[in-house]
């Protein structure tokens, strides 16, 4: 692979086909899966990600938005996309581009049969999104009934599939409360089928209650952080391998004597002679100032380097006083052996969080 020569995010395909084939051994083999490519494909690159997974035959795409969802159509891709959080001002478009809308109450339920109704359509798939613990989005268990009269009452739209979404489900201390979910939802799934004629797809876990709740997988399950390489758990980390790796160049080393101070605010003071690089890499690009200071790292020629004094918007400057290292050499802030995961505790954040940060400004190469 050839050195970066500026800062780039690097997308690795055969490991997304590595974690796609991990998580689907760990499911029957006729359980449908959907991919949930939502923020740019958790921050790498939605429409390249969306067209391999389709090449792997994936069941089913998922955005949270409707625009993200045209982007994907735009760019020619043809598999069933659920959109997870539409508005009722994007419905026509919706249906223009063929995108299923998540219907998560009654205010957006009767906005879209109106629309799909002006819009000439019969039996258009819709997904029903039901709150059974996590208290963000969905109706409720005793809405069934409301539900199946609005079906019943039009032949514009139909349930494609029912579901829910799990609140832990990568916690096992939360190990009841996660089954409580898995019982309502099932519950509720059994009330729906006795009162309508036909069968939609049921689906509820993400990537971590396809690990953690064999039992939840039932028709689909969908999937987002496991196929971007990340299992919330060390034994899953080993399992799966991080798709993205951001890198970028030491633009120049400074060496400055004890009681100098590095960047805005003077935020850090030099301890003694010591050796800085600065990399073109900065809040702008996603790297929050919550690295700063000496909490986050890169790593360049395979030691880590702390971030010293703030972070500035296009760049940061790290102590390389231990390193041997040169301008012009590769610096690695997160990949497959530099784990985006760790860096993102030293911030007190999340794997989700730091991959969905980088910026659309740092230019995406895509190895095949
Ligand atoms: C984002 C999202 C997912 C994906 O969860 P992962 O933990 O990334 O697998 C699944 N379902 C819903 C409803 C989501 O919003």
């Amino acid at each position: 692979m050839p050195k970066a020569k500026e800062t780039v995010l690097e997308i690795d395909l055969k490991a997304l086909k590595h974690n796609f084939e991990y998580l689907k051994s760990k499911l029957k083999p006729n359980t449908k899966i959907l991919a949930v490519v939502k923020a740019f494909a958790y921050g790498s690159d939605a429409v390249t990600i969306a067209n391999y997974l389709q090449d792997l035959d994936v069941d089913y795409l998922a955005v949270a938005y409707v625009s993200e969802g045209v982007a994907l159509r735009d760019a020619g891709v043809t598999t069933p996309i659920l959109v997870l959080h539409p508005q009722a001002v994007n419905f026509k478009t919706l249906i223009e581009r063929c995108l299923e809308p998540s219907l998560y109450n009654a205010k957006v339920l009767n906005a879209f049969i109106e629309i799909a109704t002006q819009e000439y359509q019969t039996n258009y798939p819709v997904h029903i999104k039901f709150n059974t613990g996590l208290n963000r989005l969905g109706f409720w268990e005793n809405d069934v009934d409301y539900i199946i009269s609005k079906l019943k009452n039009t032949s514009s739209i139909k349930a494609a599939s029912l579901f829910s979404h799990l609140a832990a489900s990568e916690d096992l201390k939360e190990k009841d409360f996660t089954e409580s979910q898995i019982i309502n939802f099932k519950k509720i799934a059994e009330q729906f089928s006795k009162s309508i004629d036909y069968q939609p797809i049921l689906h509820l876990t993400n990537t971590s209650g396809i690990i953690n709740y064999p039992e939840a997988h039932l028709d689909m399950v969908r999937t987002g952080i496991g196929l971007y390489g990340f299992g919330n758990s060390k034994e899953e980390n080993h399992n799966l391998i991080p798709i993205a790796t951001l890198k970028s160049v030491i633009s120049q080393i400074h060496k400055i004597e004890k009681g100098e101070t590095v960047g805005y605010n003077r935020a850090y003071t030099s301890k003694g002679y010591e050796k800085t690089a600065t990399i073109p890499i900065g809040h702008a690009d996603g790297i929050s100032r919550q690295y700063g200071n000496g909490k986050g790292y890169v790593v360049i020629n395979n030691k880590k380097a702390p971030i010293i004094g703030n972070v500035c918007m296009d760049m940061i400057m790290v102590n390389i006083s231990h390193i041997e290292c040169h301008e012009g050499d590769e610096v690695v802030v997160f990949g497959k052996a530099s784990n985006a995961s760790e860096l993102a505790q030293s911030a007190n954040t999340i794997s989700y969080e730091i991959i969905t940060a980088i910026s659309q400004r740092v230019k995406r190469i895509v190895l095949k």
